[in-house]
């Protein structure tokens, strides 16, 4: 598949703005896929970085970030950097006064996911070699938040780095994940459930 087939295809299924259109349209998938699997960049399926870690599948990204709801200029912290795929495209949804920090456990990706990004020239992400279950407090808070590995429940930490209104979203469970979507309010923190989703685990 091309990447204008893929596209029709999930846009055929789902509602995906046309922002983030524009995002998938400018970014190479293939720049942020192992080097053996080039040539499968535009199918909708995962695949492999690494033991432990791969890069999601096109219409999940998708998904993720319709339901994240970016905004120009927001300041967003992404858990589990992998690829830099899903950084890239968020950087274009942020724009130039945006900011995206990407905390990523594994020092082989940590390095993949800079040259990935370097590649498509992308300026405003910070690729950060931490543990993700501790967020990033440094630049807290954020606008918004994805984990892009499974927990088995939101980390309290994370939902502290989220600004008032912010809009946090984690893929929750242990065999299969229920996405959810926290919005943190003035006096509560409300939950929307999303569907199910399978994720590598978060270590
Ligand atoms: N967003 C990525 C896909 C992520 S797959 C992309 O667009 O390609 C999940 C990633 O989370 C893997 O790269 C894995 O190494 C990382 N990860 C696992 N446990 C982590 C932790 N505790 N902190 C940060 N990253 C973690």
């Amino acid at each position: 598949m091309k990447k204008g087939q893929l596209l029709a295809l999930i846009r055929s299924k789902y509602n995906i703005s046309r922002e983030i259109i524009q995002a998938f349209k400018s970014i190479n998938r293939e720049n942020f896929v192992p080097q053996e699997f080039k040539s499968q960049a535009y199918h909708d399926i995962p695949l492999p970085l690494k033991e432990g870690a791969t890069i999601s599948q096109p219409t999940t990204v998708l998904l993720m970030l319709q339901y994240l709801n970016i905004r120009e200029g927001n300041k967003i912290l992404e858990i589990g950097a992998g690829s830099g795929y899903n950084a890239a495209l968020m950087s274009r949804l942020v724009g130039k006064k945006g900011k995206i920090v990407t905390v990523e456990v594994d020092e082989d990706l940590v390095e993949f996911a800079k040259s990935n990004l370097k590649k498509e020239n992308i300026k405003n992400v910070k690729v950060v070699l931490g543990d993700g279950y501790k967020g990033y407090s440094k630049k807290a808070p954020y606008d918004r938040i994805i984990v892009t590995a499974a927990v088995q429940e939101v980390p309290d930490v994370l939902i502290k780095q989220l600004k008032l209104n912010g809009i946090l979203l984690a893929p929750v469970g242990e065999h299969s994940q229920e996405l959810v979507k926290v919005k943190k309010l003035k006096d509560k923190i409300e939950e929307e459930y999303l569907g199910s989703f399978i994720f590598v685990p978060l270590r």
